[in-house]
């Protein structure tokens, strides 16, 4: 049986069209069932452009958890400075003795700010042309 990403229902046996929306799986298949990769216009064995179109890679439901995710270390960054600026706040106000380590974790994290706000800008450009590649396969029949 397989699992069908688009409407995430299960067809029994080893089928090659979903019993629900009847998206292909793995492959592009045409009238002639030849097996074909996702990025196939036209089938490599008979010539045909009518190509069934393949159900995503990825569930539907996974996407905005895979944006949520990539979020979350933006949160926890953000929590860590507000925690850090309260802290810092308490130390003014108390402790004077400990702002000289104070200075060191603000600098430490303003490197860690701008590691995350460079680096990601490079990982999401990439992850953001993968997706929309796929996404082009997913439309095309
Ligand atoms: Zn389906
Ligand atoms: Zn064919």
């Amino acid at each position: 049986m397989r699992y069908c990403n688009q409407c995430r229902k299960i067809t029994p046996g080893e089928p090659l069209f979903c019993n629900f929306c009847g998206r292909s799986y793995d492959f592009k298949l045409c009238p002639h069932r030849h097996p074909n990769p996702r990025n196939a216009e036209v089938c490599n064995q008979c010539g045909s452009r009518d190509l069934s179109t393949p159900h995503p890679r990825v569930p539907a439901w996974l996407s905005p958890l895979l944006a949520l995710l990539s979020a979350v270390p933006g949160v926890l960054l953000l929590l860590v400075t507000i925690l850090f600026a309260i802290g810092l706040l308490n130390a003014l106000l108390t402790n004077q003795q400990i702002l000289f380590q104070f200075m060191l974790v603000g600098l430490m994290l303003a490197f860690i700010w701008y590691l995350y706000l460079h680096l990601p800008h490079v990982i999401r450009r990439t992850l953001s042309r993968l997706f929309r590649r796929s996404k082009k396969n997913d439309h095309d029949h």
